[in-house]
């Protein structure tokens, strides 16, 4: 806008004087000294920087569209309900709600939220990342905060609004406690602007802007963004619940055609720890697989595959040789048989074939989400853990690399027995005690349960072995599979 006006006025000028006769080069030149300088200043973000602000039509993004997160949504909408209310509240004298921070996670929809939010309040919606603002030039991020606030009650006023909701994704990036960064001067210049607009948001003004901040680090913020009157509430956003899984495959399905025995409950059931991100993509993937294989609809197996992919990453294209199948069938069968064993149903596939990172899987499902544990849960899961090795020590006679991650879930395990008090130690602080007994208490946990998956496996060694032969031969068991196998050896 400016940029034209100016170019408007100096070509009139120019025009004129031309007309009376004047050599005009020079001021020719000057002005293409003058467009030069601005565009440079542009590129630097200096003058205009509207582009960083994205202005998006929420009208498609409702609170229905979005899976589970029943908490993180009510809790918005009764915050969404000052600004709605705004009238009301001024009148009782209340305090505008100025801001409201997201916090959780990767992948579980914040950013869906935050839309939703603007959508249920009517009001425009500006979105930006915490990183926006952040420049090597000292002064630019404090002029775009001033910016975009300016903005938003600029575009608010252009729909004739009188709400605008700013969303700020990654907030941690501009909101990090002072005197953190090591070019702490403009990143504090930046936040102290952030805290002077938030502060002069006042139930006077003709648009009330409420900003919805995000981030899934809220330990790294200042602590002046949190008190009273700035970040006033705090609502958590995390993975979804069983039920929030099955409502977001159910979402992300709805345009897809999907097979007789397609049970979305089993795929959530199987997704326990996947965010909405997560659950979208297995969707997806579930998808190109039907595609990749000719078929019309999207079958039980491409989902359980798109959940291998998604979880693990693509299958390798190199096939392991013969001898490290072997071991990788049998550390598997022994995961896998142990599960079952200890915890029936538990299994939903074993197998032998290889993807990122890992050698051969076994997946598990669970009924429900589990928050709580007893003592003999978590040894359990310890059991299954070493059984990997283990079951590689009776059949192979020693033991390989392969099982170190399984050391080190089952470790994570044994201290939480301990730190929980639930160890021969009893209740104790872990902080105040010295590392090497702790250590002496999670070997002696960890023995136990060795001892005790070593008698198991000897106990059903043909069992085990039957698992390792079909492994081998057909690279994958389901869960139903490895039951019948089981079931069929002790009737
Ligand atoms: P975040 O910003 O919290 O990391 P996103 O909003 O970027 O998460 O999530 C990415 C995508 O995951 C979304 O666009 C959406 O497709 C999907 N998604 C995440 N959570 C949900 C949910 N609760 N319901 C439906 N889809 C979801």
């Amino acid at each position: 806008m400016i940029l034209e006006v100016s170019l408007g006025i100096s070509l009139g000028v120019m025009i004129f004087l031309f007309y009376l006769g004047y050599d005009i080069t020079p001021f020719i030149i000057l002005v293409f000294l003058g467009i030069m300088f601005y565009l440079m200043l542009n590129k630097k973000g200096l003058v205009k920087n509207e582009t960083f602000q994205e202005i998006h039509s929420v009208k498609d993004f409702r609170f229905e569209n979005i899976g589970g997160q029943e908490v993180a949504k009510q809790e918005l909408k009764e915050a969404l309900e000052f600004l709605i209310r705004s009238h009301d509240m001024k009148k009782r004298g209340i305090r505008p709600l100025k801001g409201i921070l997201l916090t959780g996670p990767p992948g579980t929809g914040k950013p869906l939220l935050a839309k939703a939010a603007a959508n249920y309040s009517d009001a425009v919606y500006l979105a930006t990342s915490g990183s926006e603002f952040i420049e090597m030039y000292a002064g630019v991020g404090a002029q775009r905060v001033r910016k975009i606030f300016q903005a938003a009650r600029e575009k608010a006023r252009k729909s004739h609004k009188n709400r605008a909701i700013i969303f700020i994704d990654e907030i941690d990036v501009l909101g990090a406690q002072r005197g953190s960064h090591a070019s702490h001067m403009e990143y504090d210049q930046t936040l102290n602007q952030f805290l002077v607009e938030m502060d002069g948001l006042n139930n006077n003004d003709d648009v009330n802007i409420l900003v919805i901040g995000a981030t899934n680090r809220p330990d790294l913020l200042d602590q002046a963004l949190l008190r009273p009157g700035r970040f006033d509430r705090q609502v958590k956003v995390d993975f979804p619940t069983l039920d929030g899984r099955l409502e977001i495959l159910e979402l992300h399905t709805k345009n897809k055609k999907l097979a007789d025995d397609v049970s979305l409950k089993e795929i959530a059931k199987e997704t326990y720890g996947f965010s909405g991100a997560h659950l979208e993509n297995v969707a997806n993937e579930a998808a190109i697989l039907a595609l990749r294989n000719n078929s019309d609809v999207i079958t039980l197996q491409h989902f359980k595959e798109a959940i291998d992919k998604v979880m693990l990453g693509e299958k390798l294209a190199d096939k392991a040789n013969p001898q490290i199948l072997h071991r990788v069938a049998v550390h598997e069968a022994g995961h896998a048989l142990i599960s079952e064993l200890v915890k029936p149903n538990s299994v939903s596939q074993v197998t032998v074939t290889s993807r990122g990172n890992a050698l051969g899987y076994v997946r598990q499902s669970q009924e429900e989400d589990q928050k709580l544990y007893t003592c003999q849960e978590l040894r359990n899961q310890i059991k299954v853990c070493l059984a990997g090795a283990i079951s590689e020590k009776i059949v192979l006679g020693d033991k390989s690399t392969g099982a170190g991650n399984d050391f080190h879930q089952a470790v994570k395990m044994a201290k939480t027995i301990i730190n929980s008090g639930l160890s021969s130690l009893g209740v104790v602080s872990a902080d105040d005690l010295p590392s090497a007994k702790i250590n002496i208490v999670i070997q002696e946990i960890i023995h136990q349960e060795e001892m005790l998956v070593e008698d198991l496996l000897n106990k059903n060694i043909d069992l085990l072995k039957e698992i390792i032969d079909r492994l081998i031969k057909e690279e994958k068991i389901s869960g139903e599979c490895l039951r019948k196998i089981i079931n069929r050896s002790a009737a």
